[in-house]
């Protein structure tokens, strides 16, 4: 079994189901008291939130890729950057690191493809809608181009996910609005959801939407495990010897 690097903390409530579903796969695919092998570098998520209020993505990449590498000399096989959000710097932390990162956006994209689906609403923070980085990678990795919310919507979207959910809040009246924004994607020409933001999992069910829902957390940490579970550990050393 390889080992899953996890840049963490983004928000932690979100980190937490990262880390119980690799684990929840690690047991199903070896059983008994097998685990997942995993590093978390878990970050201060106000520091994290102040550069991206601050615009300073510049130095946002230099946080991560200084925790990827940290990672990678500890022994991760993989790395993971557990929000959508700060894939607007991951090309940047890809190159920091000789061991893969393994990207939430190509992922998602590529079940959505292999679902036969087109037109994804993203549900996601301000910066992943309005910022471009999200759509432009999608493209680029997955042939895709997602819809965003009306500008309404898409502040409240990101204001859920800030207030509520990265405090380990979950509000009866914003899933009653998450399911109307989800209505009106649709009725804007949507045929699926992406949950492109990986907190919004705790309020939003993506298998109980009008549409076909993609979350991106169950996807993203998915991958690790497929990563990390499809090598055997004699595998591994061949070719890291090699
Ligand atoms: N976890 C969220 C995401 O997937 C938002 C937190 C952040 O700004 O990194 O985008």
């Amino acid at each position: 079994m390889k080992t899953i690097g996890l840049i963490g903390g983004m928000s932690w409530e979100s980190t937490a189901v990262y880390y119980r579903r690799l684990n929840e796969s690690a047991r199903a695919a070896r059983g008994g008291l097998a685990s997942a092998r995993v590093l978390l570098h878990s970050l201060d998520f106000s520091d994290v939130v102040a550069l991206q209020k601050a615009g300073r993505w510049d130095l946002a990449a230099e946080m991560l890729a200084a925790s990827a590498r940290g990672l990678e000399a500890a022994g991760a096989d993989c790395v993971l950057i557990c929000t959508n959000t700060m894939h607007l710097v991951a090309d940047a932390v890809a190159s920091s690191i000789e061991v893969p990162l393994i990207d939430v956006v190509a992922e998602t994209g590529r079940e959505i493809v292999g679902a036969g689906l087109r037109r994804p609403l993203l549900l996601a923070t301000r910066y992943t809608m309005e910022h471009g980085f999200y759509a432009d990678r999608m493209e680029r990795l997955a042939g895709l181009r997602p819809i965003v919310p009306e500008a309404e919507d898409r502040a409240e979207v990101h204001r859920i996910i800030f207030e509520e959910l990265c405090v380990g809040r979950v509000e009866e009246r914003s899933h009653r609005a998450m399911l109307s924004i989800v209505e009106r994607g649709r009725a804007a020409g949507a045929d699926s959801v992406i949950l492109g933001c990986t907190e919004i999992c705790l309020l939003l069910d993506p298998d109980a939407l009008v549409l076909p829902g993609f979350d991106s957390t169950r996807i993203h940490a998915d991958a690790a495990s497929r990563f990390a579970l499809h090598e055997t550990d004699i595998q591994l050393r061949e070719r890291k010897a090699a």
